[in-house]
């Protein structure tokens, strides 16, 4: 069971440190982690940063594989994971959308610490 961090100052500091370092993965797991703690305090400008956190994280890791799905120009995609909306369920917001197999992983990955 992977603990929590103890503070949310500790999972900026990480994520800073992941940041410079390039090192999108470790980011991921520091910004979810960070989530599940923003969460838990019921800090919601916590919550929207870290989730924007993941948002860049998973972009980074994406850089190069967008596309991969034959995406026609101006077709809706979401913002996760490049992939098309078309004839699926997704949120979105102003520039941004989310399908629902991203929300779903998101989902699961904010709560698989269980309570
Ligand atoms: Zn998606």
């Amino acid at each position: 069971m992977p603990s929590l961090p103890s503070s949310l100052e500790e999972v900026y500091a990480s994520w800073d440190s992941a940041v410079r370092q390039k090192d999108f993965k470790r980011g991921l797991l520091v910004a979810s982690d960070g989530y599940r703690l923003a969460t838990k305090k019921k800090s919601h400008a916590d919550e929207k940063i870290l989730l924007y956190f993941i948002k860049m994280a998973v972009q980074e890791l994406l850089k190069g594989t967008s596309n991969q799905a034959g995406v026609e120009e101006g077709e809706d995609v979401c913002s996760f994971c490049c992939r098309s909306t078309e004839g699926k369920k997704a949120v979105g917001g102003p520039n941004v959308l989310i399908c629902d197999e991203c929300i779903r992983t998101a989902f699961e990955l904010t709560l698989d610490q269980g309570s």
